[in-house]
């Protein structure tokens, strides 16, 4: 683990005031913060990851009593945090009354997601900044999500005035989102904690259905990388890297990294973003992604690979990156 100095949290924070973009690493991915009560630094977080607008955003929080301040919790919401804050858990709830996070966060809906973040660096920011920050992926929309600092300079560059650098991400995939303004728990996406553990602490979930809430853990096409990505593959093509997991990798493919030799999901899922990352190169014409078991962590690297395979928006060739 990277040491910051003091002051480098108080240049973030100053940052954060002045209505600016702080990187920050989470135990899931690195986020881009702004200060969540402020229209114009959420509005910046869109503007800077070409996001579309209508995708709500996290509040992060450093406890469960900020959280209570922005949203009215429900005892099975309130189960959830106990258990898993911090913790890459996410809690979509009724908006309070005086919520004071900008109404863009929560793009439309009377609802916010929250999150206490199980990283010590964004829990000092977070102490040190006194107010909820919205921290999506530090990517640009539609593009691979960052687990390292350099991934966050290489895609942002000067749109952030600060990132803190944490080292590589525990967790790596996003936050499981849970959607408890229903009359059941929703599973939103699949992500850090696995839906079995949500499911053993307030039972089964209901599948996120195909109303008119679209989440970007819901668009077809995003986590991409610039190649195609080909799932199910039992050996790379000509051309194509070979993305494996497990210890009977195939030789031969023209670059070949494997998430987990002794098929580790978490090892796994850690290792995802930034091994896509490095076998996007422009000299390959694909990857192709060996199978990955569909349980525990499992549901949320598949849910991740098939997204990263899926059609391109707008983009009649194969090589086009989402929005
Ligand atoms: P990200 O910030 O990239 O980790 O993505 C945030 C995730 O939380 C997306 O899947 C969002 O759609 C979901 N989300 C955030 N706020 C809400 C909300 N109010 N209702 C439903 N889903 C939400
Ligand atoms: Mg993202």
């Amino acid at each position: 683990m990277t040491i910051l100095r003091d002051s480098a949290i108080e240049e973030a924070v100053a940052a954060l005031a002045a209505g600016r973009l702080v990187a920050f690493p989470t135990e899931t991915v690195y986020g881009l913060g702004a200060d969540s009560t402020s229209d114009t630094a959420v509005a910046r977080v869109y503007e800077a990851k070409g996001r579309p607008t209508f995708n709500p955003l996290i509040a992060h929080v450093p406890d469960l009593a900020a959280a209570e301040r922005l949203v009215a919790f429900s005892e099975p919401g309130r189960q959830l945090a106990r258990a898993f804050w911090p913790g890459p858990l996410t809690l979509v709830l009724p908006r309070q009354p005086d919520c004071p996070v900008s109404l863009l966060a929560s793009a439309g809906l009377d609802t916010l997601a929250v999150r206490v973040p199980d990283h010590p660096l964004a829990l000092r920011l977070l102490g040190a900044f006194g107010r909820p920050l919205v921290a999506p992926s530090a990517n640009l929309s539609g593009q691979l999500s960052p687990t390292a600092a350099a991934h966050v300079r290489e895609a942002l560059g000067d749109k952030v005035a600060l990132v803190l650098d944490g080292g590589p991400c525990r967790v790596g995939v996003e936050s499981t989102v849970i959607g408890l303004s229903g009359a059941r728990p929703a599973l939103l996406r699949p992500g850090g904690v696995p839906a079995e553990a949500v499911e053993a602490i307030v039972g089964a979930l209901e599948a996120a259905g195909d109303g008119p809430l679209r989440s970007p853990g819901q668009l077809d096409s995003h986590y991409a990388p610039a190649l195609p990505v080909r799932l199910e593959a039992t050996a790379a093509r000509p051309g194509e890297a070979l993305l494996a997991f497990g210890p009977r990798a195939p030789t031969g493919a023209a670059a070949t990294l494997d998430l987990s030799p002794t098929g580790d999901l978490a090892e796994a899922a850690a290792n995802l973003f930034a091994f896509l990352r490095r076998l996007d190169r422009s000299d390959l014409d694909g990857i192709a992604v060996m199978p990955i078991p569909e349980r525990g962590l499992g549901r949320a690297i598949n849910d991740r690979l098939r997204r990263a395979a899926a059609p391109r928006p707008g983009t009649p060739g194969l090589k086009g990156r989402g929005t």
